[in-house]
């Protein structure tokens, strides 16, 4: 998404590339902000911005944010050629798509696992079970972080391909299969369109309360 944002420069300490396409970029936090929430990002300060989740917590001293390269698009596959010390412009993080200690299913598609990175290194993980839908075994982002957390409370759902551990399936095939989702608890979604308006179809159908279900659309 592109939008028209106050933004400041900012210098990149570092970017990774953590799975084919997808990289981690980070730079020195300059604000404070709220586990879940955006900043837009550009490369030149009367650009429009488009929008990106905060990955790391709240009190980590660096932001990290996780992108895949969008061939077609205008910022991604320039902002992966950006290396350290290179400059970024950012604008002030923003949204209320932002967790709590409550119980709550967090679930995502892809990169839309980033706010919930976030969260998670914030120190929300508690009473939390997240469920990612990933195109392959490689799409796992930051798995090493949650799995010994979370162990049977994190689900790893992909559908082309089988791996230890794997639920084989959609997110989408795995919540119609569940039975006997809490009526009372918090559902989370992020991602790409088509994942969170099927998954929200889904839990409305199984009586979920349509406040409990919040959602943050990729686009
Ligand atoms: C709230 C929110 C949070 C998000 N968080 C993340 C995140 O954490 N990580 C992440 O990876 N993504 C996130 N996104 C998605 C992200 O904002 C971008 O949409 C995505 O990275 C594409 O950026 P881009 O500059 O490469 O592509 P863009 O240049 O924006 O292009 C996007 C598409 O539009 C088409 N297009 C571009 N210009 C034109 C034109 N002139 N005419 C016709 N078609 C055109 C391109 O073909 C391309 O397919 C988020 C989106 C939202 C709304």
């Amino acid at each position: 998404m592109k939008t028209k944002l106050k933004l400041s420069k900012v210098k990149v300490i570092r970017q990774r590339e953590i799975s084919p396409g997808v990289f981690v970029l980070s730079f020195i936090r300059p604000w404070d902000f709220t586990a879940g929430q955006v900043v837009g990002l550009a490369g030149h300060e009367n650009d429009e911005a488009r929008l990106y989740s905060i990955a790391s917590g709240e009190l980590d001293e660096e932001v990290d944010i996780l992108y895949n390269i969008n061939p077609d698009g205008k910022l991604t596959p320039w902002m992966a050629q950006l290396n350290t010390a290179d400059n970024l412009w950012v604008s002030e993080p923003f949204g209320s798509f932002t967790g709590d200690e409550e119980k709550a299913w967090w679930i995502a598609s892809g990169t839309g696992i980033a706010p919930f990175a976030s969260m998670f290194r914030t120190g929300l993980f508690k009473n939390k079970k997240i469920i990612h839908g990933g195109k392959d075994l490689q799409s796992f982002y930051f798995h090493q972080l949650f799995e010994p957390e979370l162990n049977e409370n994190y689900i790893r759902c992909s559908s082309r391909e089988n791996g230890e551990g794997i639920y084989h399936g959609r997110i989408t095939k795995y919540l119609r299969e569940h039975s006997n989702l809490p009526l009372d608890e918090k559902y989370y979604l992020c991602g790409s369109a088509e994942m969170v308006v099927d998954a929200r179809d889904i839990l409305i159908e199984k009586g979920i309360p349509f406040d409990n279900i919040i959602s943050e659309i990729y686009f």
